[in-house]
């Protein structure tokens, strides 16, 4: 893990700094809590030193998940200059944290892999929300998967708690389903799912209500205690702050970690490992270039592996700009295969 913390450590190296600003149509719109999300924004940074060495970094800013807007990147990396120093995250305001992120990967690229690197993780199927789930389950089983993600929360209760036992049901043997409610519960319906979830392969409910609903720390703790099946954070975990305060807590949950949202993805790992944290690392809906970083840090994960939130490609209309397409596992060779500069390229 001490890979970006060696290399900004570094002595001085004058280095040519650039940075284009993406917008990337996805294939399909995403249904957020914040309404239809139809374009990825963000920006890809490019470090390269006098050696000619190149390093690529993506500031994926998601400001509904507290991390800075694209124009706050935009203005900071305007300033930076087109030659800066090794230590230039220095300058970097503490609250730009895709863009501190961006920069720390573009640096590590240059490093040797992470050390302890996996050969490969399983990766969770998504399914989509409502009946059609179950015609997609067929052929994702067959496929290889045994890790599905199903949005719930969307439709009428009932309607769901039927579809469920029927998902359940059609679940290949030894299969394991995660719920994720995206915060679209209050405590009651929270309640009648985690019930339900009880006797079935339910491996966590994710973020069962929402992080900014009244008394919400408590609530998701007092679920934690009363029901048998595993609660996950993820709306609840926007910021370093908020990391720290959860690990504070003794959180025994899982963890949902987008690396790509981090400003000290080195350091916040860190105190989770020391947390002996389960760590579901998922993707941030990035390009293949921020992709890159997060899957590098997911394979060097010491802690027990789960099944990557990573089954999203093909994402964007122009698939250049996509990650390893989804398969039921990634190999840490494709990761390392993954062409940055393609991407850089393809938006260019
Ligand atoms: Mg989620």
């Amino acid at each position: 893990m001490a890979r970006l913390v060696g290399l900004l450590n570094t002595e001085y190296m004058r280095l040519r700094f650039q940075y284009l600003r993406y917008r990337l149509a996805f294939r399909t719109a995403v249904r957020t809590a914040h309404g239809l999300w139809t374009d990825r924004e963000g920006l890809l940074v490019r470090l390269t030193d006098e050696a000619g060495r190149v390093g690529l970094g993506e500031a994926a800013c998601l400001p509904w998940f507290g991390t800075e807007r694209v124009e706050s990147a935009l203005a900071a990396a305007g300033k930076l200059g087109e030659w800066v120093e090794s230590e230039c995250l220095a300058d970097v305001p503490l609250n730009l944290v895709c863009l501190r992120n961006a920069l720390a990967a573009a640096q590590g690229a240059w490093a040797s892999p992470l050390e302890g690197q996996k050969d490969y993780l399983s990766v969770a199927a998504l399914l989509p929300a409502g009946r059609a789930v179950l015609q997609a389950i067929r052929p994702k089983a067959e496929a290889g998967f045994r890790v599905f993600k199903w949005k719930v929360g969307v439709g009428d209760l009932a309607d769901e708690l039927g579809l469920f036992d029927d998902l359940c049901a059609a679940l290949p043997a030894g299969a394991k389903l995660r719920l994720d409610a995206n915060g679209a519960w209050d405590r009651r319906k929270a309640e009648r799912w985690l019930e339900r979830c009880a006797e079935r392969p339910v491996e966590f409910v994710e973020q069962p209500v929402a992080a900014d609903a009244r008394g919400a720390d408590d609530l998701l703790r007092g679920l934690a205690e009363d029901w048998p099946t595993a609660i996950a954070l993820d709306e609840s975990l926007t910021s370093g702050a908020d990391l720290e305060r959860w690990i504070g807590e003794g959180w025994r949950g899982v963890w949902v970690i987008k690396t790509s949202l981090l400003s000290d993805v080195a350091g916040s790992l860190a105190q989770l490992q020391k947390a002996q944290a389960k760590v579901v690392f998922s993707s941030a809906l990035e390009t293949a270039v921020g992709a890159k970083a997060a899957l590098h840090w997911a394979m060097a994960w010491p802690g027990e592996p789960r099944a990557l939130g990573f089954g999203v490609w093909p994402l964007f209309q122009d698939a250049r700009c996509d990650g390893p397409y989804a398969a039921p596992f990634i190999r840490s060779m494709d990761v390392a295969r993954i062409d940055t500069e393609a991407v850089w390229n393809a938006i260019h």
